[in-house]
This record gives C-alpha cells, structure tokens and sequence, in this order.
C-alpha cells in the first residue's frame, strides 16, 4: 500500500504543491484543511487524484480541534509514515492582537502551538509505521534565521524569544509576544517560525535516537506569490515577486516549492541525517543541491530549547 502523509495547510502554497508532488510520487497524502471546500477545490484544480488524498478538518490555531483532528485520524485506521508541520497565518497589519479559541495571540498559537501539539500526539503514531524511513518535517524560513542576511531585516524587527519572559507568564492577554514586550504583528510571525525550528532540533535532540524518525526543518525558497502575503499592503504584493524574481534572485514558484518538500519527505538523500534544517540558498540557481543550513545561535541554544519545550507543554495542556 502506498506510504501515508499528513500535511497541514494543504489548501494553498507551498502545502498543496507539496501535496500534489507527493501524490505524483505514490503517496497517499492526508490534507489537513480548515476550509475543506476551498482545499477540495484546490486540489481538484491542480488535477490531485482522489484515490491519493484524503481531506480532513483542523483548526491549528484551536487546540481542541487539534486533538479532535488525531482522533479522526486514527479512526481511518491509516498507517502515519510522514507529517508535514506547514500551515502558518501572517498577519503584518493587525493593530491588536488577534487571540485564538484559548486566548493566545493567533500567529504563534497556529503556528507554534498548534504544530507542538499534533507532532506530540502523532509521535506514537509515527514510532508504530513501519515504513524505511519515518519522517516528521517543518516548515522554518530564512526571515526567522538570523545567521542568514533575510534574517537580520529589521522589518518590524528581527525574530527574538528574549528569555521567553511573556511565555513563562502565561502569555494570555494583555501579554502578546513570547518576550513579553510590546507587539509587533510581524515579529510575532517571524517569532513562531523561530519557534517551529527550534521545535524540530528539540523533538530531534530528544527522540530520534530513541525512536529512529527523521526530524527536519525546511526553507524551500522565497515563494512570494503565495496566499501568504494576502494581508500584506497591495503595493508589497506587487513589489515584492517582482523584486525576489529580479534583485534578490530568491524567487521560486510554488511548483518549485511544493516539490522540495516532497523530496524532503521521500527521497532517500534527505532521511540520511536528522536535526538538519535544509536550504536551496537564497539565490536560486538551476540544478543547484539542497545543504544543511546553519542555524541562529538562538536556534541552536539548548537551555533555551528545553526552556521553550517545557512552557509550550504548559500553554498546549501537555505539561
Ligand atoms: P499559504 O498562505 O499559501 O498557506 C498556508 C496554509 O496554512 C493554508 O492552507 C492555510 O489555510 C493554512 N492555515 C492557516 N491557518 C490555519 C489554521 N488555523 N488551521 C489550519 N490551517 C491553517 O502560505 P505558504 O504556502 O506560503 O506557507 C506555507 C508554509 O511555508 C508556512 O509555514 C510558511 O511559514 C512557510 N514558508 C513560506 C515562504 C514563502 O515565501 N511563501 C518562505 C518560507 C517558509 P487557508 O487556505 O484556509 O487560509
């Protein structure tokens, strides 16, 4: 039978091109949607068969639905071989924070939280598949990687967990950023995604030599014309492909990008090692190989993993 995959937040980008590669790869890919008639849309438009997707329910940004989510997966009675950790909001322009159903601030209750949770309760699941290669996978970017320039852009400002000082306090309102420090709608973002690789190098430190699953993070590229930016001003979302496509050369296309998350999924190449987060670069070049990027020291810094581990297993009722 062919090998299962979960990817969340299949109905558009780089997570319904990833679907669509997988699938055109023989796996069976599970859709994680919270709009299930805008995902069937989507993957019926892109010609995705129905024998190789199932559609499915959740909301990341409820931690309800998250659990009610692994519930209705198991009852299908699937084998899990692989899941893919991709759904993210981006909300650059909010003046107030935005709180999901248990009152966290949304980007890094979706983002985060939402994903620390279904890769927790589908670790099981994973360890049970008997597939070659087991792989749990997530999506980080360069913008929340400070080792890398696209990382450094102060714009509103660099991703920065501080000590976690507004996490430890519960992070409830009126607490809005990780460091408990005044929001900033776009660093909340960048936060979250710092937050999803540290996350991956964590559930690597702590389970792979236990259980043998592959844990990876990803930056496939610069993929500027995704529903992403759809909240971003209307001038950006006409500057900015052109000026990835023509200055910075980091542009690549959903196609692209779906299909570089499927060979981090499948191909052997990429189960060789666990703990790595892999990148094409920053300037696109034909046939150029993926590599291991290097990641921010605060990516890298074990006590603030464990730290960042221990208070998202409080907020996520795992504590
Ligand atoms: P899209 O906006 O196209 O896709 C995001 C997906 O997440 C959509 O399917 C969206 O669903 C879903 N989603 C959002 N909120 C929730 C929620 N609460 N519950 C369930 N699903 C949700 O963005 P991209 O494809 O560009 O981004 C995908 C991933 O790639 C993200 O993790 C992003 O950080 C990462 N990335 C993107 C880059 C880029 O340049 N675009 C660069 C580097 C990383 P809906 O359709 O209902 O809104």
């Amino acid at each position: 039978t062919a090998p299962t995959c979960i990817i969340t937040g299949a109905s558009s980008g780089v997570g319904l091109y990833g679907a669509k590669s997988l699938a055109a790869r023989g796996w069976h890919v599970v859709m994680a949607c919270r709009d299930l008639a805008k995902a069937t849309a989507a993957a019926d438009a892109l010609g995705i068969p129905k024998a190789s997707r199932t559609l499915m329910p959740i909301d990341l940004g409820s931690q309800a639905s998250v659990r009610a989510f692994v519930e209705a997966f198991r009852a299908t009675g699937r084998a899990l071989d692989a899941l893919v950790c991709n759904a993210a909001v981006y909300l650059p322009r909010l003046t107030e924070p935005m709180r999901s159903p248990e009152g966290y601030e949304i980007s890094v209750a979706t983002n985060h939280f939402g994903h620390f949770l279904l890769a927790n309760l589908l670790l099981p699941d994973l360890q049970r598949s008997t597939h070659a290669s087991r792989r749990l996978i997530i999506l980080g970017t360069v913008t929340a990687n400070y080792e890398e320039f696209g990382g450094k852009i102060p714009i509103p400002a660099p991703a920065d967990l501080g000590n976690l000082e507004g996490l430890e306090a519960g992070f409830l309102a009126p607490i809005a950023m990780l460091n408990g420090k005044a929001f900033k709608p776009g660093k909340a973002y960048k936060d979250s995604k710092l937050c999803n690789m540290i996350t991956g190098r964590e559930l690597h430190r702590r389970y792979h030599g236990q259980t043998g699953i592959v844990f990876n993070t990803l930056y496939p590229g610069c993929v500027a014309d995704t529903p992403l930016f759809r909240h971003t001003p209307p001038a950006f979302q006409r500057i900015f492909p052109w000026f990835q496509k023509n200055i910075t050369k980091g542009y690549v296309t959903q196609e692209l990008a779906g299909d570089r998350l499927a060979q981090v999924v499948a191909d052997p190449a990429f189960g060789s090692r666990s703990g790595v987060h892999w990148s094409w670069g920053n300037r696109q070049k034909e046939g150029r190989e993926a590599f291991a990027q290097q990641l921010t020291a605060r990516a890298q810094d074990q006590a603030l993993g464990e730290r960042l581990w221990t208070l998202t297993a409080g907020c996520v009722g795992m504590g």
